[in-house]
């Protein structure tokens, strides 16, 4: 059995960023508390709590001479106000492309009566990006979704939209939206805010899920990016979403020639070796 490991795998460059400030406090002797959890990845979580990490909801949370920390994907404008209005002791780990959609979407709120955005509205960070414009949004997951908003609210095609994406959302479904945004709203300003490395990872998948009899793909079942990358695999053959080698099943293997191993963008590149090793074994031998 061959086994093929996707060369995307690894912490992206907005996870490793605020990992590394989170580190580089802890060992640094400060006591750190994250605005929910720092990503989207149990294992990750659970080691910076060993290590003192402390994890709350709300920022008036935050016990005395304690630093708190904003994770990657970002917090609402609201939120984040207060903590600068508080005086509060905060580092901000938000990703700098996430950022960069904050500030699309605040400096365009004035000149656009209605904002769009593709990606799931319960995700922080959906919810983080929608706070920056001060008038009416909607969120869509699909074309389906998009369609129905329109549907619903006729008047949309003749408002000015401003158009933006969660930096996960699937690539595929992104184009799909806009060439309908192109025909059907004709004042819509259209901004493509996914992240270069989700682009790579949807890619990447895509091609590996061509190629193996069955891919396991590794990451949190909280992660919004890690699931696209599932069913975009799911969707050319078998697949499996794991989070440690102990979800890694022991009997799917039989008469497979290539397994593929892909991981979400907050998996370790140290949990990606540890099941590549384990598959190895449980294998009994790879050619
Ligand atoms: S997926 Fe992209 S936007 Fe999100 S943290 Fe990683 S680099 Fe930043």
């Amino acid at each position: 059995m061959k086994i093929l490991v996707a060369k995307t795998s690894g912490f992206c460059f907005g996870v490793d960023r605020s990992i590394k400030i989170a580190n580089e406090l802890l060992d640094s002797g400060e006591k750190i508390c994250t605005l929910g959890k720092i990503i989207h990845n149990p294992l990750v979580v659970k080691k910076l709590a060993e290590k003192g990490a402390k994890i709350i909801n709300y920022p008036r949370e935050l016990p005395d001479k304690s630093k708190l920390i904003i994770r990657s994907h970002g917090i609402s404008s609201e939120i984040f106000d207060f903590i600068k209005s508080s005086n509060i002791d905060y580092v901000d780990a938000t990703c700098p492309f996430v950022k960069k959609i904050h500030q699309i979407v605040k400096s365009n709120c004035e000149n656009n009566d209605i904002l769009l955005a593709a990606g799931n509205e319960k995700h922080p960070e959906m919810i983080g990006i929608r706070s920056y414009f001060k008038g009416e949004s909607y969120v869509f997951k699909d074309l389906e979704e998009l369609k129905k908003i329109v549907k619903n609210y006729p008047e949309i095609k003749e408002k000015k939209s401003l158009i933006v994406a969660q930096t996960t959302f699937s690539v595929d479904n992104w184009k799909k939206c806009v060439e309908f945004i192109k025909l059907y709203l004709h004042r819509a300003s259209i901004f493509d805010t996914i992240c270069n490395t989700t682009v790579l990872r949807q890619k990447e998948a895509e091609e590996l899920s061509q190629k193996c009899d069955l891919v396991v793909v590794i990451g949190g079942k909280e992660s919004s990016n890690t699931k696209k990358l599932y069913d975009i695999c799911k969707k050319n053959t078998k697949t499996i979403l794991v989070e440690s080698e102990n979800d890694v099943p022991e009997n799917i293997y039989k008469n497979m020639r290539c397994v593929g191993i892909i991981a979400g963008a907050s998996t370790p590149i140290s949990l990606v070796k540890k099941i590549k090793s384990y598959l190895e074994m449980i294998s009994g031998g790879i050619k």
